[in-house]
């Protein structure tokens, strides 16, 4: 099939922000196709070659698609690089320098999806001498036989910049519409795959047989189940009945499967690390039954038996070289927690049943190869899980995980049925540049606070709005501070001068266009108003993104 067929979808996608008719316009483009065009418009609709859980890339930076851009038009790489400026886009530059191009395509033949396809796959094994030559005669290729719009998507493609509003759930549901299967069979396959090429081939050949039929497969990583932040005990384990309560290792949160005789583990965004950890390798072929299995743990580095700093441990993980060096500094130490297939697909059995075959198979006579320190919990034994949050403190760690015991393992989920329950939120010193005033009785006060970072030129920086952790007398107090350092009020929004630091509480960074740093914070709460800290005392977007880098 023709390239430029799946150009003019991108298009009509590209022209709608309404989710309804997106998946209605792909869910169109499918019934149209064979099972192999399926399979590659799977991964291309969104603007990807390899499915989610594979960590292979296509690993082109602009400066090479710039240059290649150039040549495919006759064109200096400086004309191309204003192109990109003035237009704000590689793929709409290629518009603009297309229609300038002299002589078009009518003499080449047609770009097809296979080969566009198979094409962008072969740029991510080029590696080694002359592999930029290599790179660009590939590109190339692809570039000088295609129109004006299938350079706009080709460019954006390689670039890993669609950009026509489409994500897992339109395309999910766009499967299902287009071969008539329940959304949920679908959503489940893509779960467990994390592979759209499998999953719409599957329901288009197989329909819902044989996407249930789809399950986990060790050397395949799925998408961890997320926590949230816990509320006070006495509230949730009543809500539970029966908790798993598990001390929470300040590590990295590892994902081992076993696969025939091969051993793999993944980080928790689902990056093969194997290579980085030999002697966790080691570790699972002695201690754990040569069987196929996938399980979940915690590692951290420890000095003299006590755990090391977060950061001790992720330089371990990323370290590419002196992997030898780095095993005799820094000792691991790992606790398993969860298992998600042992010869057969676990995720559906309850958490206290995947516990007890964990115990089973997991050979724990050695210091580095542990289970999670656990306690059941129930409304009667309360205390006993304040106990072990407080010895897992004192013993450095983070404090503890609570999870539903009756549960099964949602992959990608975050929900109430894992929850963290930490010492102290992290925190960060923000400066207030902005807020909002209440509705109805609440409109005399400012009830949601602007906050914002310092960049490296000092400017502030919007991250969030916080809006919880006040008292009333706060509220006031707050409230006749911004009066008098208001700049301007609009409606219910009021700009002030940058003069007054918040201490503020989060549970999690994400990354948001929507805020001027292009990150944002889940659940911001007002610890304190912080009057011993000026501006040059709030903290930096800098840390910000080290904070967010070392979680993901
Ligand atoms: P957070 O990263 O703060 O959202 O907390 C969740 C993370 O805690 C998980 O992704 C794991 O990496 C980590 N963790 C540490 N100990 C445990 C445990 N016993 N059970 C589950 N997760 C744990």
């Amino acid at each position: 099939m023709k390239y430029q067929e799946l150009v003019d979808v991108y298009e009509a996608l590209e022209s709608t922000t309404k989710r309804l008719e997106k998946t209605e316009i792909i869910s169109n483009f499918l019934k149209e196709l064979d099972s192999q065009t399926t399979e590659k418009v799977g991964l291309l609709i969104l603007g990807v070659v390899f499915p989610a859980w594979s960590s292979e890339e296509i690993g082109i930076g602009a400066k090479l698609v710039e240059r290649a851009v150039a040549e495919a038009v006759g064109t200096s790489q400086n004309a191309v690089e204003d192109a990109v400026r003035d237009e704000g886009d590689i793929g709409l530059a290629c518009i603009k320098l297309y229609s300038k191009k002299a002589q078009m395509t009518f003499f080449s033949k047609a770009l097809t999806i296979d080969f566009v396809f198979d094409s962008l796959r072969k740029l991510s094994k080029i590696s080694g001498s002359r592999s930029t030559n290599r790179k660009i005669a590939i590109i190339l290729e692809l570039l000088s036989q295609a129109s004006p719009t299938e350079a706009k998507y080709l460019t954006r493609t390689i670039l890993e910049e669609l950009r026509i509003g489409v994500g897992d759930g339109v395309v999910r549901d766009a499967i299902a519409q287009a071969y008539n299967i329940d959304k949920k069979v679908v959503e489940r396959a893509q779960m467990l795959t994390n592979d759209f090429a499998v999953v719409a081939r599957t329901a288009k050949d197989e329909g819902v047989n044989g996407l249930e039929k789809l399950n986990l497969t060790p050397g395949t990583p799925v998408k961890p189940m997320l926590a949230q932040l816990a509320p006070p005990l006495d509230e949730i384990i009543p809500e539970m009945g029966v908790a798993i309560c598990e001390t929470k290792y300040d590590g990295i949160r590892l994902q081992v499967h076993r696969n025939e005789d091969e051993i793999k583990i993944f980080t928790r965004r689902l990056e093969n690390i194997t290579h980085a950890l030999p002697e966790i390798v080691e570790l699972f072929d002695e201690f754990l039954p040569h069987e196929n299995y996938i399980v979940e743990g915690e590692v951290i580095a420890t000095r003299n038996g006590k755990p090391l700093s977060f950061q001790n441990i992720l330089h371990r993980v990323r370290r590419k070289y002196n992997v030898e060096e780095a095993i005799e500094n820094v000792p691991l130490k790992l606790y398993l927690f969860d298992v998600l297939f042992y010869k057969v697909p676990m995720i559906d059995e309850p958490l206290s049943i995947r516990r007890k075959i964990l115990e089973d198979i997991v050979n724990t006579t050695s210091e580095e190869m542990n289970l999670s320190t656990m306690l059941v919990g129930t409304p009667e034994n309360i205390d006993e899980i304040q106990a072990l949050f407080e010895k897992s403190i004192k013993q450095n760690h983070e404090g503890i995980m609570i999870k539903n015991a009756s549960e099964p393992y949602i992959p990608g989920l975050r929900g109430k049925k894992m929850l963290k329950y930490k010492a102290e939120p992290e925190t960060l010193d923000m400066m207030v540049v902005g807020g909002t005033y209440g509705i109805g009785k609440r409109g005399d006060f400012v009830g949601s606070y602007l906050v914002a970072l310092r960049d490296e030129n000092d400017e502030f920086k919007t991250v969030a709005y916080a809006a919880t952790g006040l008292d009333d007398a706060t509220l006031e107090y707050l409230t006749v501070k911004m009066k008098e350092l208001e700049i301007s009020t609009k409606g219910r929004e009021i700009i002030v001068e940058p003069k007054i630091v918040l201490e503020i509480a989060f549970s999690e960074i994400v990354e948001s266009p929507e805020y001027e740093a292009g990150y944002s914070l889940r659940f911001p709460v007002v610890k304190n108003i912080r009057k011993d800290k000026g501006p040059m005392d709030v903290d930096s977007i800098e840390r910000l993104i080290s904070m967010y880098n070392e979680k993901n």
